[in-house]
Parts: C-alpha cells; sequence; structure tokens
C-alpha cells in the first residue's frame, strides 16, 4: 500500500525535546518504518522550517520525508501554524499528480486539515481526468490527534496558546476523516464527547522501539546512590515541578542519597537559562533547596536515552494530563519501574503494583511516598521493572502497532470504496 502521512509540525528527521519536538515526531518515525517492514511505501510530508533541508529525504527502505514549502523556512511554534495550513495541503495534492497514495494518515489537527483539502483537491483534479472512470478515487482519510484541544482547554484553560478556531475545526476534521486511531481507551471517550461517531474510531496505542530500548546494555554511573528521572519536553504540563518538589520532601525526610535527572529542553543544559520552563524549574529546584540534587541534561539523542534510562531506580511521569506518553513505555522496556500519575494513557500503559504506582495528578506529597516505596524495596522495584519490559515486548512493539494501524487503512479502504460504489451507482454512466 502507497501511504501518505501529514505531519505538519513533527518531522521524524527533527531533534526530540523541545517544546513542539517529542512524542509526535517519534511517533510518526516509528510507525512509518514498522509500516516500510511490512511491505508499505510510506511518504511522510512535514513543512519546510529550515531552509537547508533538502526537497525529499529517504530515511530508509520504503520511507521518505518531503519537505514542503508553506511559511518561512524556520520554526514556527505549532500554535501559530493555522494560516499556512491550506497552502500546505494545496502543495501536497500537487505531490500526488503523478503518484498517488492509497490512505493519507494525518497526525494532530491541523494535518488533518491539510489531508482533507488534498483529497478534495485531488479528487476534483482526478475527477476532469477520468470523468467518466469507476477509479475516480477518493482517497481515505485516516487521522491520529496525538492531543486534543478539548482535553488542553480543560486543562490549561487561558494558558491555552492554540488557536481560537480549533474548539469548530478539531471536531469538523474528527467528522469528515473516514476513520480515526485513537491511542487509547481514554481518547474514545474524549471523541463521543466531542460528538464524534465511536464507530468510525479504531484504537492503536503508540509503540517503543525495542531494539534501542532494552534492560540490556550498559547504564550510566549515576551521581548518587539512587536516582530518579525525568523525560519530555519542559512545558509546564508535563509537571517536572511536580517532581522537583517530590525531591524536596524527601530531602525534608533526610534523604540526600537521591539525584533527579531532568531530561529535556529546546538545547543543551546551558541553554535552558534561556528557556522559559527550564529556568522555572531551576529556580524552583534553588528556592526548594534541592539543587545541587537536580541535573538538569537537556536535549538528550534517542542513542543516549537508553543508558540514562538503565542508569534510574525509577522514571517519575506526572503531567496535568497525557494523551498517551510513550516515556514510560521507554523506561519499562529498559526494565525501570514508573511513578505514573494515573491519567491518559499512563492508566493503561503502566499498572498499578505491577509496572510501577500510580499517584494522584499534582500530588507532590504521594509522588515522594511512592518514589520512597520504591527506593526502599529494591527487589519490589525490580520485581516491577521486570513486569514492565515483559509487558512492552508483548503489547507495544511498533510492529503490533502498524498491524493495527494497517487494519485500521483497510477498514477505511473498504469503506470509502463502498462509498464509491453507491454514488457511482447514481450516476448515469
Ligand atoms: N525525548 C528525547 N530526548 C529528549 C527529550 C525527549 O529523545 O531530550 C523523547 C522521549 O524519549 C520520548 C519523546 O521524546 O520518546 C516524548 O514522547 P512522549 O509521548 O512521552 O511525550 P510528548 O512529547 O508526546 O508529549
Amino acid at each position: 500500500m502507497k501511504v501518505a502521512m501529514i505531519s505538519e509540525h513533527a518531522s521524524p528527521l527533527a531533534a526530540l525535546g523541545g517544546v513542539d519536538a517529542g512524542g509526535q515526531n517519534v511517533h510518526v518515525a516509528a510507525l512509518a518504518t514498522a509500516l516500510a517492514r511490512r511491505g508499505h511505501s510510506v511518504s511522510v510530508y512535514t513543512r519546510r522550517d529550515s531552509a537547508d533541508l533538502p526537497p525529499r529525504v529517504q530515511v530508509g527502505k520504503g520511507v521518505e520525508v518531503v519537505h514542503i514549502d508553506a511559511g518561512p523556512p524556520t520554526h514556527v511554534p505549532k500554535d501559530e501554524l493555522l494560516p499556512y495550513i491550506p497552502l500546505l495541503g494545496d502543495r501536497v495534492a500537487a505531490d500526488w499528480e503523478f503518484s498517488a497514495p492509497d490512505v493519507v494518515h494525518a497526525h494532530f489537527w491541523m494535518s488533518g486539515l491539510a489531508a482533507l483539502n488534498a483529497v478534495r483537491l485531488y479528487a476534483a483534479g482526478s475527477n476532469q481526468r477520468y470523468r467518466q472512470s469507476l477509479q475516480a478515487s477518493r482517497i481515505p482519510v485516516l487521522q491520529t490527534f496525538h492531543a486534543l484541544g478539548t482535553v488542553k482547554r480543560r486543562h490549561q484553560g487561558a494558558q491555552d496558546t492554540s488557536p481560537a478556531d480549533r474548539q469548530f475545526l478539531e471536531p469538523s476534521v474528527g467528522q469528515s476523516v473516514d476513520r480515526i486511531i485513537a491511542t487509547c481507551p481514554n481518547e474514545v471517550f474524549e471523541l463521543k464527547a466531542m460528538g464524534i461517531d465511536a464507530t468510525k474510531v479504531s484504537v492503536a496505542p503508540c509503540g517503543v522501539d525495542l531494539d534501542l530500548f532494552s534492560d540490556q546494555g550498559p547504564a550510566e554511573e549515576r551521581g548518587r546512590k539512587h536516582r530518579i528521572l525525568s523525560v519530555g519536553r519542559l512545558v509546564p504540563r508535563k509537571g517536572v515541578d511536580l517532581v522537583i518538589s517530590a525531591l524536596a520532601r524527601l530531602a525534608e525526610q533526610g534523604r540526600d542519597d537521591v539525584e533527579l535527572v531532568i531530561v529535556g529542553g529546546g538545547g543543551t543544559a546551558d541553554d535552558l537559562a534561556a528557556d522559559p520552563e527550564g529556568r522555572r524549574l531551576q529556580e524552583l529546584a534553588r528556592e526548594v533547596g534541592v539543587a545541587d540534587q537536580v541535573v538538569f541534561r537537556g536535549q538528550v539523542s534517542r542513542d543516549a536515552m537508553p543508558g540514562i534510562f538503565r542508569s534510574a531506580n525509577a522514571v517519575v511521569c506526572t503531567p496535568w494530563y497525557e494523551p498517551f506518553g510513550i516515556v514510560p513505555l521507554e523506561a519499562m522496556a529498559c526494565g525501570v519501574p514508573v511513578v505514573a500519575a494515573a491519567v491518559g494513557g499512563l492508566g493503561d500503559t503502566v499498572l498499578n503494583h505491577r509496572t510501577g504506582l500510580h499517584v494522584p495528578p499534582k500530588d507532590p506529597e504521594a509522588t515522594a511516598t511512592a518514589i520512597a516505596r520504591l527506593l526502599d524495596n529494591p527487589e519490589m522495584a525490580a520485581a516491577y521493572g521486570q513486569a514492565g519490559e515483559r509487558r512492552v515486548r508483548a503489547r507495544y512493539s511498533w510492529d503490533r502497532v502498524a498491524q493495527e494501524t494497517e487494519k485500521a487503512y483497510r477498514k477505511a479502504l473498504r469503506g470509502s470504496a463502498a462509498a464509491e460504489y453507491s454514488s457511482v451507482g447514481g450516476v448515469a454512466l
């Protein structure tokens, strides 16, 4: 099958850890590669955000990244991209002129808009060319939202910088696409609350690269007896401040044998002072008296991540909300137990008292208690780590996710063929 993925802001080639570069980039890159392993050919369309990028980059057998000129060739925050989305769709459709995809898979709501626009344009063009042909194609569009505006608005309120039109454009994308691929059951619930018909939703989780992330291999040396780890984009909703506050609670109890390593940010550790969230977290660590126990690492490359995960006694994920969360899967793949706020996808991936411990969201006290339990019970922590490793191997390989995704593509193709047949049936040929 020829698959066109659209990922407007999140390129598979981007460095991770900045405000707009995280799970979606990983997801698109790994899913495209896993689909290619299954024999499909995948073109990932993303907006050109640097003048140096070549128009097309072959990133492996069966996967290419296509950089589309839409807006300035520099980084534009994703919440300011909407004006360029119609042009993105136009140019994607132009690229299909000589070789159209069988399915389009859009990632994030604005890519959904671009995909629907591209498919409409392509259909108009091909209808002209093959006016009376049964082949006049309707390419099905599948949508993975990655995050929903309704959830973001609920949690971030006035701090939500999404364009105001998202509140009606995003549900309309959900209603117009052929199928939606939700990453967890909680998302299906949210989609229903947006008025979307749940019968057109398939569920396929995010995955983890099991060749890269494993419990075998070297672990980075710790600076103190125990190490807890936080990994992710440095944005307030990831709740890294809660982990610092939990560390302060542990320090108040006389535990100075714990270090907290924080991975993420748009540049090196030295650049963090120029990053508003990086600065806020550094100030907080000083205020609560744990600055010497916190190590800010800034952006860390993929290859260096497994050694850092393996060095941790526990990975702590305390977001306010989390559409899915790939970091806990990476921790589990490395055999490390996870302390997770029981929100969104984390409620499914991390099993309470089996692969880690759940804590209520925004609760540094409970987070500190959970971390202490794992540190004080190394056998229990090791058992949770091993159970986590088994769990991700059984359920969260990208090959398995690609298989589920392919099923959704086939359902969408069957649906669009049926729709085409019924519309052709009404036309005098
Ligand atoms: N990540 C990374 N280097 C960094 C920061 C993050 O490789 O410096 C990766 C992390 O390992 C994970 C992804 O970025 O694969 C974050 O994905 P997640 O789904 O946890 O969060 P999202 O970014 O989607 O909110």
